[in-house]
């Protein structure tokens, strides 16, 4: 018998564990006895019935070779899946802003000035036949077929909806649905009110609005031009996005200074905007300090605890859905569904490519405008830096030295690609996550306490 390498013993009280399989992504609440006999590998000790259920569950194996084997034939399954998912785009129609965040990471590259065409639709079209390009040779290069209307395109900034550009966003959007592709919309909803007969019109998919915490938070730190507030336009704009049974993520941005407000906003969102099935408010963890430097970045545990803390004080905060990493296998294994397993971390490291007005191309979207995530240009012909395309493709656990021996290469994927680049290293460093405290402070939070 073989005892798999890929799990977690979590203590929950005198008689049992909790334990976590990352290799099948099964969870079980166990004997205190039973566990200590299968980590003292003392298998002839356990039940026939019990060995069955932990083999079922791959907590063991008959040997290490048939473990072998099934990790390999996961490898190659996931291989097989992330290779042929089809490519998504976004594109930067514009690095310009309606509003001035005090921690806009944008900002710091100083992006720079608007149209550099005379023809200001040119580059439009310039993007588009290389967004065609793409396809196809994803196509030939994996030898399948891709309608068009699997094909995803993001609109994202700066800010897209600037009510200035609504001639260019409606240009860009008719080629979107002459192309039948589907789309969505990052925006800070400032001025949503007025592109969303377009949006409606158009099928949009989904949008995606920011706010950080309730009037009083958030108009300290997304603010106009002038100064002011954003924050009774943008929820009323998402209100009308929702009259139009528009569905809408909201993101609310949280670190140590807005965690202890989020009862607040909890409360104002239920009085103005109230629940809908349209409707998907949920947490985002800011991870980096941007213009307003690292001072109230919260890491990833602390936050969960507070926010553990605060949701049982507060249970109206449980209106926000979380984010948090490995938070998909929790949400599975507490609605019993199976897990999704992955060799890559992101969209960054697939078919993911990013065009911006100004002709560039990126992989990760934390990265626009950022040179050290180019890879390519667009404006005089697709000109794509393959080495550099195929060292983000090639990122992953049977490329990441640290990953091929991890236990959590499976919900992990090597982490973020865009922290590892900002910190000044290589795309061949991992980055990693405290996997098992989450699990602790989240898991056991949800189903055992
Ligand atoms: S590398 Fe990180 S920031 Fe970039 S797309 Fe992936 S997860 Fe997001
Ligand atoms: S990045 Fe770290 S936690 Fe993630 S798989 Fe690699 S070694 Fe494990």
């Amino acid at each position: 018998m073989y005892l798999a390498d890929e799990i977690d013993v979590i203590p929950l009280n005198e008689q049992e564990d909790l334990l976590l399989n990352y290799l099948s992504g099964a969870a079980d609440i166990i004997d205190k006895n039973i566990v200590k006999q299968l980590l003292d590998k003392k298998f002839d000790d356990v039940s026939q019935e019990i060995t069955e259920q932990l083999k079922d569950r791959k907590y063991i194996f008959d040997n290490k070779e048939s473990k072998i084997l099934f990790e390999k034939s996961l490898k190659d399954k996931l291989e097989f899946l992330e290779r042929r998912q089809v490519p998504n785009f976004l594109i930067i129609p514009t690095y310009n802003c309606n509003l001035r965040c005090i921690y806009c990471y944008e900002q710091k590259y100083k992006i720079g000035k608007e149209n550099l065409y005379e023809d200001k639709y040119e580059w439009v079209d310039k993007l588009f036949e290389s967004i065609n390009i793409l396809i196809e040779n994803f196509k030939l290069e994996n030898k399948i077929k891709v309608d068009n209307n699997e094909i995803y395109i993001t609109l994202m900034g700066g800010e897209p909806l600037l009510y200035k550009n609504i001639e260019l966003i409606t240009y860009i959007i008719n080629k979107i649905k002459n192309y039948n592709y589907k789309y969505n919309v990052i925006t800070n909803g400032f001025e949503l009110d007025k592109y969303l007969d377009l949006l409606s019109s158009t099928n949009v998919d989904c949008i995606q609005v920011t706010v950080d915490g309730p009037k009083e938070i958030h108009d300290l730190r997304r603010i106009d031009k002038n100064g002011q507030g954003s924050y009774e336009k943008t929820i009323s704009n998402i209100k009308k996005a929702l009259d139009r049974n528009i569905k809408t993520y909201l993101r609310v941005n949280i670190d140590e200074s807005n965690l202890d407000y989020l009862p607040n906003l909890a409360q104002e969102i239920m009085e103005y905007i109230g629940i809908s099935k349209y409707f998907i408010p949920y947490i985002y963890l800011l991870q980096d300090g941007g213009c307003s430097g690292d001072k109230n970045i919260i890491d990833e545990v602390s936050c969960i605890k507070k926010l553990i803390g605060i949701e049982k004080e507060y249970p109206i905060v449980k209106i926000f859905n979380k984010r948090f990493h490995a938070q998909s296998m929790i949400d599975n294994i507490l609605n019993g569904k199976e897990n999704e397993f992955k060799l890559r971390n992101c969209s960054a490291c697939k078919e993911q490519y990013i065009l911006d007005y100004k002709g560039y191309i990126y992989k990760c979207w934390f990265g626009i405008g950022n040179k050290n995530f180019n890879i390519g240009s667009y404006i005089n012909g697709l000109k794509i830096n393959t080495k550099l395309d195929l060292m983000w493709k090639n990122r992953n656990i049977n490329t990441l030295e640290k990953c091929k021996e991890c236990k959590y290469k499976f919900i992990c994927g090597g982490g973020c690609v865009s922290h590892i680049i900002q910190s000044g290293n290589e795309l061949n460093k991992e980055r990693c996550v405290d996997y098992k405290s989450i699990f602790k402070e989240l898991l056991v939070n949800e189903c055992c306490q």
